[in-house]
């Protein structure tokens, strides 16, 4: 039975899938979107909110960073959008020579990409952020990390594509992906087919589910958690983390990037476990949430007696050099791999669009290719 017929059929609704359907419909294309839950069932609905820049280290990134903003800036001035979107700052602390050492050779390496990023003494640290313990020696200000709620700027978008002609599917699980030799032509789902000119797989962790046989995706399936408060008084509006995770191996069972965000409804969010799932199992294990609770304790015991409204883990698919996939392999447009989505989801939605109309070329995407050479051979990073 067939459900629809349309240019271009999305699947998967979070931050990755939203975004490329709005690029695509503001380009005049038919768009169906399909979900197997809900829009942001997935990691999109389970976020810190933190936008890093700690990770940028080309021109390339820094170029990308500043699209990302003018996107939301643009998203909210043209079409109304409700985002919490926003250029808090961040401060990375020290706590020993070893990260201050590390935490200098970010700054630099930052600074020479032009990035508004500097060292501060212990003093300075503490008047940035409340959130930076007695224990720092240092820090690092990277006056242009942001924090964007995801799950709401996803049910927003989802709102906004559907107003401009979107066919959102909910409860719809896509079961395989039609083909036509090399091509993908359709997706069969729970509802029937949906034909399509092109396919958009945009479906996070579960991307290697249903990719055709013989399509490799270098991707590691990794568990974040994090906890949440109940809203408490004005903290910090900055976010802050740890310089320890700039050090810490990456092939670790459980890291810790110890990081502390406060939100728009002045909730205490405090990331991030990473544990590598080798399943689809969201659940946080008890490991991560000990580390979670113990952090609270450890550098906050003041902050002891408030509630703990959440406690939770999500899945998410993670490459060897933690830069996103967007290209077009097996037939299919991919967009996947997306660890730090609020950073690069939405500016991989416009430049999927700009593949399937022709406004780019996959080799202008390389350095997001699935098969580049950082795939291959770095050890898996975060
Ligand atoms: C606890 C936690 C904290 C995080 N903190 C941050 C942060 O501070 N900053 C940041 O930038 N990022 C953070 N992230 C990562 C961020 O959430 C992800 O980068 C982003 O949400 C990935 O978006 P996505 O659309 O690629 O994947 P997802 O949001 O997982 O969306 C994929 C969607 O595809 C759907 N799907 C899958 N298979 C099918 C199918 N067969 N048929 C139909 N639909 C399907 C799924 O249901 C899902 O909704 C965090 C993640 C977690 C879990």
């Amino acid at each position: 039975m067939q459900l629809e017929q349309t240019d271009v059929v999305v699947v998967g609704g979070g931050v990755a899938g939203v975004s490329t359907a709005f690029a695509l419909r503001e380009r005049g294309f038919d768009v169906v979107l399909l979900e197997q839950r809900f829009l942001a069932f997935g990691a999109s609905g389970r976020s810190l909110g933190a936008i890093w820049t700690q990770g940028l280290r080309t021109d390339d990134d820094v170029q990308d960073l500043r699209a990302t903003n003018d996107l939301y800036r643009r998203l909210v001035a043209d079409h109304g959008l409700k985002t919490d979107f926003s250029r808090v700052g961040g401060v990375v602390f020290a706590e020993d020579d070893a990260e201050m050492t590390e935490l200098r050779a970010l700054v630099d390496a930052q600074q020479a990409i032009g990035l508004d990023v500097r060292l501060l003494s212990t003093e300075e640290a503490r008047a940035e952020s409340a959130f930076v313990p007695d224990t720092a020696v240092g820090g690092a200000l990277s006056a242009e990390d942001g924090r964007l709620d995801i799950a709401s700027f996803v049910r927003s978008l989802g709102a906004l594509c559907m107003q401009l002609g979107v066919r959102v599917y909910e409860h719809t699980p896509v079961l395989r992906v039609l083909r036509h030799g090399d091509e993908a032509t359709g997706v069969l789902t729970t509802r029937g087919e949906v034909h399509a000119s092109a396919v958009v797989w945009a479906a996070g962790p579960w991307t290697q589910q249903l990719v055709p046989d013989g399509v490799e995706l270098p991707l590691e399936v990794v568990r974040v958690g994090m906890l949440q408060t109940q809203p408490t008084g004005a903290i910090s509006t900055r976010l802050a983390r740890s310089a320890s995770a700039l050090l810490e191996g990456r092939s670790q069972r459980l890291r810790f990037e110890e990081t502390y965000v406060q939100n728009a409804e002045g909730r205490i969010v405090i990331g991030s476990t990473f544990d590598r799932a080798e399943s689809l199992n969201p659940h946080l294990t008890a490991d991560a949430a000990s580390h979670l609770i113990g952090s609270l304790q450890r550098r906050h015991p003041e902050l002891g007696t408030l509630g703990v409204t959440g406690l939770w883990a999500g899945l998410v698919g993670i490459t060897m050099d933690a830069a996103p996939i967007v290209d077009r392999v097996g037939g299919l447009y991919v967009s996947t791999g997306h660890v730090n989505g609020a950073l690069t989801a939405p500016l991989a939605g416009q430049r999927i669009a700009q593949l399937i109309a022709g406004e780019t070329t996959v080799g202008d995407l390389a350095r997001f290719a699935a098969d580049r050479p950082s795939l291959k051979t770095m050890a898996p990073a975060s």
